[in-house]
């Protein structure tokens, strides 16, 4: 059971589309909750999630063969409606008693224009041209090997590009939809149009996913949890943990406590800022454990990068274990900013059936430890949702946009051994190469911006004095998902003043250099 009060839910298949979360998420834009599931979920489970409408997602693998996965035969007596994508419509095909066959000279990968010949909902008024002899006419984009090459006998035909004759098929007394091309991607010009009109309009879903009852959803469901019980948190200050504190103290208020171990690895003055601002100006229950010492003198010596990342995840839950183990009497739940993506990954499966969950990277295996229960209000959020409640709660948009930092944070900026005096010149550095985009408007134009220490020096002369000092090397990105990035072509200006503040303001950096990797190959963060 997910115990989400919505009523208007819709429930993907995933058959391991590399679509699928596109998918999930067009579907959300339409503010309709709706989960992606493995494409192998039982009857029961369809049946707890109660949805008002399936999806059935594209797929890699072919109909044809005899072991490729199908759908539960209870999605087509579940009295809802049901659409096919791709490899989803090929199921419906041939679980309905229709046939799809391997036809090399007609798989079709790219644009392709579908020519809409029976009126059907799915389609009725939404086009992008229309032909001579006046059938609308649609941009789409396909993906795929096989074609259905006969429909079940109680299906029609919707659309047909040239070398495909059932583009769209429907049983529109069942409501059954199937769609060859992907109206997921954005290639698909009315593509969105058409899922809006599956969801909204066949479905009858309501548009009620939207941040202020997410909200008002998340907040009744830690109570209904939680009771009058106590949660531990681990904050951070970063998007996720914030706002995962901030529902449970609406929720729960004083019955929440924060631990915020301080590594000193965080960027300038920002311990500070997140005590003022959690501690004074919301009142949350918090425990500061300054722990730069610890951090630092188990980062001794050590170089090599993984190394660091391994040994600050260790020192970070040993700390967070000792306090956890200090208030655990009085402490029943611990809670994590888990979020929709960090379990998703999990939902295609061709052997467990279960909706398995990945644990945090930073306390994974502490709640068995602590023997707490776990609570992740985020757990079916995406980032773009989380910051979207994150304003609804009241936790300053600059927080909540801010670029992404590292959970080892400057523990991998700082190149090889990290030093306090290293971190202390990075943090500086590091600021002011993000008041400076501030400052040009660039901030939120970059993904990722920030100052490396490289501990190697440099000659420099300044006031007619030699300097042998190290180098920073500022790094600016522009990226989508991450998973690629361009540097960021910053005007000369703009680099020119971080540098001079940076080397004049400063003492013990008389040397500035500009990242001009991309990924690939270079990562983003250099360790
Ligand atoms: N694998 C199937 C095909 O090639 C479905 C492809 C898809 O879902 N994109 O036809």
């Amino acid at each position: 059971m997910t115990g989400n009060i919505y009523t208007s839910r819709i429930l993907i298949l995933n058959f391991g589309s590399q679509y699928s979360q596109l998918l999930v998420r067009r579907v959300r834009e339409l503010g309709v909750y709706c989960e992606l599931r493995a494409w192998d979920i039982t009857e029961m489970q369809i049946r707890d999630f109660a949805p008002h409408g399936i999806i059935l997602s594209g797929g890699p693998e072919s109909t044809i063969k005899s072991n490729s996965p199908r759908a539960s035969e209870y999605i087509f007596q579940a009295g809802v409606p049901v659409l096919g994508i791709c490899y989803g419509m090929q199921i419906i095909t041939v679980q309905l008693g229709g046939q799809v066959n391997k036809t090399t000279n007609l798989r079709e990968f790219g644009y392709a224009q579908v020519a809409v010949i029976t009126n059907s909902p799915l389609v009725q008024n939404i086009q992008d041209d229309i032909s001579s002899n006046g059938q609308p006419l649609l941009d789409v984009w396909m993906s795929h090997n096989d074609n259905v090459t006969s429909i079940p006998h109680d299906f029609i035909t919707v659309a047909s590009t040239k070398t495909c004759k059932f583009a769209i098929v429907a049983n529109e007394i069942k409501r059954f939809y199937g769609v060859q091309f992907h109206p997921e991607v954005t290639h698909t010009k009315q593509g969105q149009h058409i899922i809006k009109r599956f969801v909204l309009d066949i479905c009858c879903c309501q548009a009620l996913w939207t941040p202020t009852q997410i909200k008002i959803n998340a907040i009744a469901r830690i109570r209904e949890q939680v009771g009058d019980e106590r949660v531990i948190l681990g904050l951070s200050g970063g998007v996720d943990s914030s706002v995962t504190a901030m529902l449970l103290h609406y929720a729960i208020g004083d019955h929440l406590t924060c631990v915020f171990v301080d590594n000193g690895l965080l960027r300038f003055d920002e311990a500070n800022q997140v005590l003022e601002m959690f501690r004074n100006h919301f009142g949350l229950n918090i425990v500061y454990v300054p722990s730069e010492n610890r951090f630092l003198s188990a980062l001794a010596g050590i170089k090599d990068p993984e190394v660091k990342r391994k040994i600050i995840g260790r020192v970070f839950i040993k700390i967070f274990e000792e306090q956890a183990q200090r208030l655990k009497s009085d402490i029943q739940w611990l809670a994590q900013g888990t979020i929709y993506p960090d379990i998703i990954e999990s939902a295609v499966s061709t052997t467990s059936k279960a909706h398995m969950i990945k644990s945090h990277h930073n306390v994974g295996g502490l709640p068995k430890k602590l023997k707490m229960r776990l609570i992740e209000p985020l757990k079916e959020l995406f980032k773009d949702e989380v910051r979207k409640i994150g304003l609804e709660l009241g936790l300053p948009y600059d927080i909540l946009y801010r670029h992404p930092f590292p959970g080892p944070g400057l523990g991998v900026r700082v190149l090889g051994e990290v030093k306090k005096e290293y971190c202390d010149l990075l943090r500086r550095a590091d600021l002011i190469f993000i008041e400076e985009l501030h400052k040009a408007n660039l901030y939120y134009k970059v993904s990722q911006a920030f100052a490396v220490f490289i501990p190697i020096s440099s000659v420099g002369i300044m006031g007619d004095s030699r300097k042998y000092q190290p180098v920073i090397s500022l790094r600016a990105v522009e990226t989508i998902d991450f998973m690629t990035a361009q540097w960021a072509h910053l005007p000369y200006e703009l680099l020119e003043s971080v540098s001079n503040r940076i080397i004049n303001e400063i003492d013990g950096i008389s040397r500035v250099v500009y990242d001009i990797s991309g990924k690939p190959p270079a990562t983003i963060e250099w360790e």
